[in-house]
């Protein structure tokens, strides 16, 4: 049955991370639409013009707008079989919006649908974004605290030089929590009444993560 898993949870919870790794277990695609916006405003595109100065402040981007990205990209031959989706939904609005996407492209098949939640205390958070490189090239993320590149400032895995993300300054970040709080903290309550919410503890080492992560994407 086509697994189709979404991701919940504050800013900097380390979901970018174990779900990079989630799609390479299942071979599904990783739809991440933080990254996704970031394409198009590096390709000067005219929705990534709108998007930036939305993502500059901390705000979400126009629900239509993301809608129309995700549509497009879940329509794609490689998620056939599944996709993990991450950054998207990020309000209720957006969920329902889901729903609707995902009726239309599943065209009645039925469908193994999880929202995993990450529960984590988001006091270490902003310093995990201040402190968050990642590599433009290959994508790979660090820390400059908890999982520092090996040789200054360039990924151990292809030497590119690593970059900060505009918006992880402390203002933004900041900002970022505050439309977490208002905007998708509510999901965790939609979706558990949807009978569809899975919660696991996201403290801790990368790896106990992702053994907790096994246990309920597998089940
Ligand atoms: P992320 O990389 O997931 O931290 O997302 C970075 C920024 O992209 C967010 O702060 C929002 O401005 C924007 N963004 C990402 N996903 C969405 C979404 N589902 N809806 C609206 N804006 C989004």
């Amino acid at each position: 049955m086509k697994k189709e898993l979404i991701f919940l949870g504050p800013p900097a919870c380390g979901k970018g991370t174990q779900t990079s790794k989630l799609a390479q277990y299942f071979n599904f695609p990783h739809v991440d639409t933080g990254s996704l916006l970031r394409a198009e405003i590096s390709a000067q595109t005219e929705n990534g013009k709108i998007a930036k100065s939305y993502i500059d402040k901390g705000h979400l981007v126009p629900v239509n707008l993301v809608a129309s990205i995700i549509k497009d990209r879940l329509s794609q031959p490689d998620c056939k079989n599944g996709y993990i989706l991450d950054g998207y939904p990020r309000s209720v609005e957006q969920a329902d919006m889901l729903t609707k996407i995902n009726e239309e492209l599943d065209n009645g098949e039925k469908s193994d649908f999880r929202a995993i939640y990450f529960d984590i205390d988001t006091e270490i958070l902003i310093s995990r974004i201040v402190n968050r490189r990642s590599c433009p090239k290959c994508g790979e993320i660090y820390n400059l605290k908890f999982k520092p590149p090996k040789k200054d400032s360039l990924c151990d895995y292809c030497g590119t030089q690593l970059t900060q993300r505009k918006d992880d300054n402390e203002e933004t970040a900041k900002a970022r929590f505050d439309t977490y709080y208002s905007e998708t903290s509510p999901l965790i309550e939609y979706y558990k009444n949807k009978n569809c919410l899975k919660t696991i503890d996201a403290s801790g080492s990368i790896d106990e993560v992702w053994e907790r992560l096994l246990k309920v994407v597998e089940d």
